[in-house]
Formats: C-alpha cells, sequence, structure tokens
C-alpha cells in the first residue's frame, strides 16, 4: 500500500465549519478545533486588479497603503460587496487551513447572516465550491450562535440571542430549529469606530483612521460611564494646519462619542422584543439575552442593554468564536440539525 505523507493524511475527508463576518472570518476544522481566526480583507494593486494580500496581512496595510494599493473588505454590511474577493479571500483561507490537500475537497458548513438573498447565498455556495470544497451547506449566523452558547434550540422555549458584528447587528429570537423574531440593523462595530471619528472631527478638528479609532474604543471605550475615567493617546492629521498631531481623549468622551450608534442598537432591541410573540417573550424575560459578535466586548454593553431593557443580559462565552463553534457543533451532528440548514428555494418561492 502506497504510504500517504502526514499532512495529506489529516486532511482527507476534512470538515470545515466557517463564519464569514463582515470583521473576521472564522474557520473550525473537525476534531482540530478554531485554525484561523483573520480579519475579512484583501489588499488589491490597483492597477493590475490583482489580489496581494489577504486576511491579517492585509489588515496591516490597511490606511497606509501606497496609492496604487488598496486594502477592500469583500463583505460589507453582511452581504458580499464583491463576489471575486469573497471567492479569492475564501479559496485562501480554506487553502491555509487544508494546506496542499484541497485535493481532498473538504465538506464545508459557512455561517451567513440571516438576510442574504438567494443571488448572495448562491455566491457564496459557488464560492466555496471554486475554493474546492466538495459538499456546502449553509446555516444561519443568530442559529450558529445560539448553537455556540449551547441553547436548546430545538426545545419549544424562546431565546433572544444578539449579535453584534462589524458591520450588523443581528437580533433573533429562536425556537424550535428555527428563527420566530429577527431584526438586523446596518449598525454595529464599524458605526461606533466612525462615530469615533466624526466625534474627535467635530471637536478638535483631528482626522484620525479606522484603526486609530478601533483602538480607542477597544482600549478605553465604554457603553456606561466608567467609575474610573480612562483615557488615551491619539494621533492624526490637524484638518486646519494638515500637520500630523497627536492629543488625549478620555473614555468618558468616547461614551458620548458612541451614543448615538448605541441608541439605535437599543432601538433595535425594543423593536425585535415589540414583535416577539407573547409566549415566547416570557421565555425571554425567565432566560435572559444573551450576546455574542465582536461588539459583546465593548465594556458596559450589557449594562446599558439591561438598563433600557429591564431583561438580564449576558455576554457568552468567547462572543467572537460562538458562530463558529456554534457551526462547528452543527457540522458534526448534520442530521441532528438537518432542520437548520439553509434550503435552496426553487424559483417559484423567490
Ligand atoms: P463580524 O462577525 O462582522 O466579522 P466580529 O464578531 O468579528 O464581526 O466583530 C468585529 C467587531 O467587534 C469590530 O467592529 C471590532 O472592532 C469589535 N470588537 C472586537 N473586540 C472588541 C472590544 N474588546 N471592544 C469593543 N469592540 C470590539
Ligand atoms: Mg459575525
Amino acid at each position: 500500500m502506497v504510504k500517504l505523507p502526514k499532512w495529506l493524511k489529516i486532511s482527507i475527508g476534512s470538515e470545515l465549519a466557517i463564519d464569514l463576518g463582515t470583521a473576521t472570518t472564522l474557520i473550525y476544522m473537525k476534531n482540530k478545533g478554531i485554525l484561523l481566526d483573520e480579519p475579512s480583507v484583501v489588499a488589491i494593486d490597483k492597477t493590475t486588479g490583482k489580489s496581494l494580500a489577504v486576511g491579517d496581512e492585509a489588515k496591516r496595510m490597511l490606511g497606509k497603503t501606497p496609492g496604487d494599493i488598496i486594502a477592500k473588505r469583500p463583505m460589507k454590511d453582511g452581504v458580499i460587496a464583491d463576489f471575486e474577493l469573497v471567492q479569492e479571500m475564501l479559496h485562501f483561507f480554506i487553502k491555509k487551513v487544508t494546506k496542499r490537500a484541497l485535493l481532498t475537497q473538504p465538506k464545508v458548513l459557512i455561517a451567513v447572516p440571516s438576510g442574504i438573498t438567494e443571488v448572495e447565498a448562491r455566491a457564496v455556495k459557488d464560492s466555496a465550491e471554486s475554493a474546492g470544497a466538495r459538499e456546502v451547506h449553509l446555516v444561519s449566523e443568530p442559529i450558529a450562535a445560539a448553537v455556540g452558547i449551547g441553547l436548546p434550540i430545538h426545545e419549544a422555549t424562546g431565546n433572544m440571542v444578539i449579535d453584534i458584528g462589524g458591520g450588523t447587528t443581528e437580533i433573533a429570537v429562536i425556537a424550535l430549529f428555527g428563527i420566530v423574531t429577527n431584526v438586523s440593523i446596518r449598525v454595529a462595530g464599524d458605526e461606533m469606530d466612525e462615530a469615533i471619528i466624526d466625534y474627535v472631527r467635530r471637536k478638535y478638528k483631528l482626522l484620525i483612521g479606522e484603526i486609530a479609532a478601533e483602538r480607542v474604543k477597544i482600549e478605553i471605550g465604554t457603553a456606561i460611564p466608567l467609575k474610573e475615567q480612562k483615557e488615551m493617546e491619539i494621533k492624526g492629521r490637524d484638518l486646519i494646519t494638515g500637520i500630523p498631531k497627536t492629543l488625549r481623549i478620555t473614555s468618558e468622551e468616547v461614551t458620548e462619542a458612541l451614543k448615538e450608534p448605541l441608541s439605535q442598537i437599543i432601538d433595535a432591541i425594543k423593536k425585535a422584543l415589540e414583535k416577539t410573540p407573547p409566549e415566547l417573550s416570557a421565555d425571554i424575560i425567565e432566560n435572559g439575552i444573551y450576546l455574542t459578535g465582536g461588539g459583546a466586548l465593548l465594556k458596559g454593553i450589557d449594562k446599558l442593554i439591561e438598563k433600557e431593557t429591564g431583561l438580564n443580559v449576558k455576554i457568552a462565552e468567547e462572543p467572537r468564536k460562538c458562530v463558529v463553534i456554534g457551526a462547528g457543533k452543527i457540522l458534526e451532528d448534520l442530521e441532528k440539525y438537518r432542520k437548520v440548514l439553509r434550503r435552496p428555494k426553487k424559483p417559484y418561492e423567490e
């Protein structure tokens, strides 16, 4: 018998669960765990249109790229902004985790935003297939998140999961393997960064970049005022003199800057609660609300939502990873979860 090299052996029949997020792509491999956690970014040479780097390497280029290189996010606002780039990015990531063993054609389950259209779902599937996948299934993100948290989605009890990602906040009430109520808004982590950029521009006439704004949010950002003030230095370009300038910003100022996007998120949560059938509302009062996604890591966001809704709010363990962990669990028991897989619609159903 032919002796196979080790890298080929471990990849035979590999099965992958992918969280294709607007900010981050995560890949879980059956029996191996999470093997990839990189930004959903592709750097492109503007003159040739060719991609130069993907993921971590491409994000490092964001905002610092020389004129002829642009860093693009192929997923924007939770939908596909650029089909070809998604394809390239998926191909790159799948190849990276399966090493050279693409010949083995992995089985793939991809978590996608619940609101994507049939055409977009098809495009995601095609991308994975052209990246070498043999069998591609799709599942809605909120369901994957709920499974990742460990909620009993098969029971007749309602659970509310709020995923605050980069581009979208998805609020879903899940019961009996399905999404009962779903509100999705295009306000999430990116909008928070934008709000910080706007605030600093208005107050200090200083222009800062997206990366700097995100750092401010993560390091000193808070949804509710802190007992202890924090502050940090930010660098940008003075809009009046045009000269680079450094100043200090406090956590209190960041709370002020984040007011608008946060109130939009709160409004969406209230709307979802209003749309929820009363029997399930009772369950939510009992079970509380679960937060997932990178935005759940914003300091005090759980307390703010508790204050505004009067409900108990819990941040999931490892909120950034819930969706991919859940997708992994579904992949490992496709029989049990068959009902949650996204079924292609017939043309007359659209
Ligand atoms: P997506 O599912 O859209 O890819 P993620 O769940 O990875 O998004 O979340 C990305 C968002 O979470 C980004 O806007 C990022 O800035 C934000 N984020 C990550 N860590 C933190 C943190 N500690 N505090 C606040 N926001 C955070
Ligand atoms: Mg996500």
